[in-house]
């Protein structure tokens, strides 16, 4: 059987893998920030992430899996610049900042459920974990790594003399510094903030302030709250110790925040590397430069898809259709061949348990198993392993029985649900709409019964029927 390779952010290629300890590899999956829904971009990472758990379970490891939740806002930028993202949610729908997090959390876990995303084994809330960050601040500053600047704490990246390896920024570059407009207070531009107080930090006046954040907590250097990047090093060494097998997050992680993630975590504990296997999906774009940005006021979230007829595993089946570390542009047209290409996957599969049992050999499905193991223990080459549960399904060698327990054994890493049956989601509009009709019919309302149908029909993907009890809806 085919051993793992898995490409390394690090050191730019693929490289076979090997944990630090076999009995349980170590995952941390930075999480989001729950200041408004996921948006199907955000998506595509927790599905490559899944894909990966799914990938180290099918070699045999035990994974303990952790991913943070970012519930103490962190800025529009990352630069520790522009608005308090947090803030901006509540703000927007006048609400505290506590009740903007724990909606968001719970819609987080409810796109997780219905991606068929494996949860992860622990969870941890930022603001559950200040005392950690705390000590960690306290650690950095014990190791000369930090000052403080108009009462703000920040890391001083000069004195950490990988800073920026990842990432691969010059010298010239760290020097020249941004583009974007740098906070006066730092001392090299790549500096970023550990801990804010109340201090007037930031240099966009047009920005919230450090007076109007609703979450603070007292610390050594006064009453505020952590700089972002603290918590995932913070956490992940609390739940994993001093070193992990695997880190991932989202490309536009690898400039700032994970390259500040390693500053903060090999700085406190001098044990290096922190990490074994950098792992970074990249981007859903959308067509025409268009911006997929959750801080812009209408983006795409899962609940947009199912309105309009589509089953959260037709949008997990079309990010299978790229490799995760190409970028892939979203359009509808390509949706919607996604959910064709799975609802006749699904069909096959159903197909299967109406039982003929021509074919079949003495070990029929080994060839297919090495194929789709070779596949997926490539740096996680779905679309070729996508390809070979095709492959398998239409070969007319192998008996159905066969067949079917080999899918079911894809669908470990697929996590597609082949073998259920079609299931979908009616948005509460649409729901509403058949009661309506309902009673149109019921007052023999001819008339408004098809004005209902037509805006059922209209409203998306949905195929309107006349069953035995009443409007049956479909999607088309
Ligand atoms: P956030 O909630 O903004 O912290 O983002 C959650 C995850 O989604 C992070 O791992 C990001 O790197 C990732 N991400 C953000 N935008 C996109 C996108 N357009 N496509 C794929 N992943 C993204
Ligand atoms: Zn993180």
């Amino acid at each position: 059987m085919s051993e793992l390779y898995l490409y390394n952010t690090m050191s730019r290629q693929k490289m076979f893998f090997e944990p630090l300890d076999p009995a349980e590899v170590k995952l941390y999956t930075c999480g989001p920030t729950v200041y408004n829904y996921a948006h199907i971009g955000n998506l595509r990472t927790y599905v490559f992430e899944d894909i990966l758990r799914r990938v180290l379970e099918w070699n045999g490891y035990k994974v303990k899996h952790v991913m943070n939740i970012t519930d103490v806002g962190h800025l529009t930028s990352d630069a520790d610049e522009g608005e308090d993202k947090m803030l901006k949610g509540a703000k927007r729908e006048k609400i505290t900042v506590w009740d903007i997090a724990e909606k968001y959390a719970q819609a987080f876990l409810e796109d997780m459920d219905r991606l068929n995303l494996l949860m992860p084994h622990i969870k941890p809330k930022a603001t559950d974990h200040i005392d950690t960050m705390i000590d960690q601040i306290k650690q950095l500053e014990a190791n000369g790594l930090t000052y403080t600047a108009g009462g703000n704490v920040y890391y001083d990246t000069s004195k950490f003399p990988d800073y920026g390896k990842m990432a691969q920024l010059e010298k010239q570059e760290l020097q020249a510094g941004a583009r974007i407009e740098v906070d006066p207070n730092k001392k090299n531009p790549h500096d970023f903030v550990l801990w804010f107080t109340k201090s007037k930090f930031l240099t966009n006046p047009e920005s919230v302030e450090g007076e109007d954040q609703e979450m603070q907590w007292d610390s050594p250097w006064g009453r505020g709250y952590p700089g972002w990047h603290i918590e995932c090093s913070a956490m992940s060494m609390k739940y994993l110790g001093k070193q992990m097998d695997i880190h991932c997050g989202g490309i536009d992680h690898i400039p700032v925040h994970h390259t500040n993630e390693i500053a903060q975590a090999e700085g406190t504990t001098n044990v290096k590397p922190w990490v074994l296997y950098w792992m970074h999906g990249n981007f859903l774009v959308l067509e025409k430069d268009e911006k997929m940005a959750k801080s812009a006021d209408n983006f795409l979230k899962l609940d947009v898809l199912i309105e309009k007829g589509y089953n959260p595993l037709d949008y997990r089946y079309f990010t299978l259709q790229a490799h995760y570390r190409k970028e892939l542009t979203f359009s509808w047209e390509g949706l919607d061949a996604a959910k064709t290409g799975l609802r006749r996957l699904r069909e096959k599969v159903c197909n299967l348990n109406n039982g003929s049992t021509i074919g079949s050999t003495t070990d029929p499905q080994s060839e297919y198993l090495e194929q789709f193991e070779s596949a997926i223990n490539d740096d996680l080459n779905m679309p070729e392993a996508l390809a070979t549960a095709w492959e398998l399904l239409d070969d007319p060698k192998i008996s159905n029985a066969d067949k079917l327990a080999t899918i079911k054994k894809f669908d470990t890493v697929l996590g597609l649900k082949l073998d259920e049956p079609i299931t979908f989601e009616l948005p509460p509009q649409i729901t509403q709409w058949i009661v309506e009709r309902n009673e149109a019919r019921d007052n023999k309302d001819w008339g408004k019964a098809d004005e209902i149908r037509d805006k059922i029909q209209e409203s998306g993907k949905w195929l309107v029927k006349d069953g035995p009890s009443g409007t049956e809806v479909m999607p088309k």
